[in-house]
C-alpha cells in the first residue's frame, strides 16, 4: 500500500517483526492465541488507533488500518485477523454511537486500557447470516439481559468486551437487530466446542454460549441494518482484504526469493519458474488493485454529507463490496497455490524457509468466513431488481 508511514504504521512494523513473526509458527502449531503480538499491539496503543484524537486515540484513517493489518498478516495472519476484527468493532462504535455518552466514556477507557473487543454475530441456527438473529435483548427498566448461542467467537476467551447482534426485543423480526456492547464483568462464556482448524488457528474461535446483562445505554440506537450497510460490511471486507493481501504477499515474497536463488545458481540464465513468477506477481497486483480501489472509494463516500442515505446504502454498492469479498477470497488460495508450485518441494515441506503450509491453510479460511455462496445468494437476489449499469 502507499499510505505514508505514520507513527501507527511504524509501530505496527515493529510489532510484526519483533513480536508476530518469531511466534507465528508456534501460534499456528499449538492453535494458541498470539499473546506476544497482541500484548505488543496494546503497548503501542494500536488497539485505539481509530479512536478520535478528542477521545485520546490516534485518529487513524481506515487506509492506515488496512496497511497495519497487511503488515501484521505478512508475518502472522491470525494476529492480523484478530486486529482487523477488533478494529471493525471500534469503527462501528465510532461511526454510530459517538453521540451516546456511555460510548464516549467507553472509548476513553479503551484508549487507556487497550480493551480488545470480539464480535458475536454468527449464531446457532442462523450460521454466518449477519443480518438475522434468533436471540433477543430483553429490557427490564434500565437493564437488559441477552443470551446468545454463538457458533464462533474469535479470541472469545481472551477478549475484554463483546459486540453482539441480537433482535431488538423478543417480538422483533429476525432482521430487526440491535448491536450491543457487553462488558467482561457482565457476561459469562460457556465454551461449547474446540478450535482445531485447518488455518487461522491463532484466532482461537470456538463456539460459546454467551449470557450477559447490562445497562440499556449499551444498546446502540442506530438499527444494526443501517450500520451493516454503511459500515460493518464494507469495513469488514476492506480490513479482511488487508489480511488477505498480507497473507498473499508473504507467499509471493517467498516465491520471489526462491526464483532469485535459482537465478543466482545459474548466472546468465532465466529460470523457467520466472515465467510463473511473472504470472504470480500479476495476480497479486490485481488483488491489491481491487482492494485499493474499493478502499479509496469507501473513504470518499463515508465522509460525504449524505453518507447515511447516499451511495453506501444502495444495492449497487452492496453488490460491489460483496464482489470484492468473493473475488479476493477466490484469488488468495490461487495465489498461494501458485507460489507453492513455484517453490516445489521446498514450498511443500513444513521445515523449509519457503514453506507454504501455514499460508495455504490460512488462505482457505477466507471463502468460509461468511460463506461465499451465502454472499452470492444475496447478490443473486439484488441482481433480480437492480437496473443494468
Ligand atoms: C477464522 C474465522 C473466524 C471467525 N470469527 C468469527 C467471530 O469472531 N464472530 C462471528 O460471529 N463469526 C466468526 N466467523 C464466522 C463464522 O464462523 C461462520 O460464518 C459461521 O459460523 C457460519 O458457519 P458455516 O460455515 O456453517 O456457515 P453457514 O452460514 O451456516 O453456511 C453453511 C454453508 O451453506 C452455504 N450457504 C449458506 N446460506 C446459503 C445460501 N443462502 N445460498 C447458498 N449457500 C448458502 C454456505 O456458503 C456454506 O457453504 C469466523 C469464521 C472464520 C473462518
Amino acid at each position: 500500500m502507499d499510505t505514508p508511514a505514520t507513527p501507527m504504521i511504524l509501530a505496527a512494523r515493529l510489532v510484526a517483526k519483533e513480536f508476530a513473526a518469531p511466534h507465528a509458527n508456534a501460534v499456528d502449531q499449538d492453535a494458541r492465541f498470539p499473546l506476544e503480538a497482541v500484548t505488543a499491539l496494546k503497548r503501542e496503543k494500536l488497539l485505539s488507533a481509530y479512536v478520535p484524537v478528542a477521545l485520546g486515540g490516534a485518529g487513524s484513517s481506515l487506509s492506515e488500518l488496512v496497511e497495519i493489518v497487511e503488515t501484521l498478516a505478512r508475518e502472522c495472519a491470525s494476529t492480523a485477523m484478530i486486529y482487523a476484527m477488533h478494529q471493525i468493532q471500534v469503527i462501528s462504535i465510532v461511526r454510530h454511537a459517538l453521540d451516546n455518552p456511555w460510548y464516549q466514556n467507553y472509548l476513553r477507557e479503551l484508549v487507556q486500557h487497550q480493551y480488545l473487543i470480539a464480535s458475536v454475530t454468527s449464531e446457532v441456527g442462523v450460521g454466518g447470516e449477519m443480518r438475522r438473529s434468533h436471540c433477543a435483548v430483553e429490557v427490564d427498566g434500565q437493564s437488559f439481559t441477552l443470551v446468545k448461542d454463538a457458533t464462533t467467537i474469535s479470541y472469545g476467551a481472551q477478549a475484554d468486551d463483546l459486540l453482539v447482534t441480537a433482535r431488538r426485543n423478543p417480538d422483533a423480526a429476525h432482521s430487526d437487530q440491535s448491536l450491543i456492547l457487553v462488558r467482561k464483568a457482565d457476561y459469562t462464556l460457556e465454551q461449547k466446542g474446540g478450535w482445531d482448524t485447518m488455518g487461522m488457528r491463532g484466532t482461537c474461535s470456538p463456539p460459546f454460549l454467551m449470557s450477559s446483562v447490562g445497562d440499556v445505554a449499551q444498546i446502540i440506537d442506530v438499527p444494526f441494518g443501517d450500520m451493516s450497510a454503511q459500515t460493518v460490511v464494507p469495513v469488514s471486507h476492506l480490513l479482511w482484504g488487508g489480511c488477505w493481501m498480507g497473507c498473499a504477499a508473504a507467499a509471493v515474497n517467498k516465491a520471489r526469493a526462491f526464483v532469485r536463488g535459482q537465478a543466482r545458481a545459474n548466472p546468465g540464465t532465466v529460470p523457467p519458474t520466472a515465467l510463473r513468477l511473472a504470472e504470480l506477481v500479476s495476480m497479486m497486483q490485481s488483488l491489491r488493485t481491487s482492494v485499493q480501489a474499493c478502499l479509496t472509494e469507501y473513504e470518499t463516500l463515508s465522509v460525504a454529507d449524505d453518507a447515511a442515505v447516499g451511495t453506501l446504502t444502495s444495492m449497487g454498492y452492496s453488490l460491489k463490496m460483496n464482489n470484492l469479498k468473493i473475488d479476493a477470497t477466490q484469488a488468495l488460495p490461487n495465489i498461494v497455490t501458485k507460489a507453492l508450485s513455484i517453490c516445489g518441494i521446498l514450498g511443500y515441506k513444513n521445515d523449509s524457509k519457503f514453506s507454504m503450509s501455514r499460508h495455504l491453510r490460512d488462505a482457505h479460511s477466507a471463502a468460509i468466513m461468511v460463506g461465499n455462496d451465502r454472499i452470492l445468494a444475496t447478490n443473486a437476489n439484488l441482481l433480480l431488481v437492480l437496473k443494468d449499469d
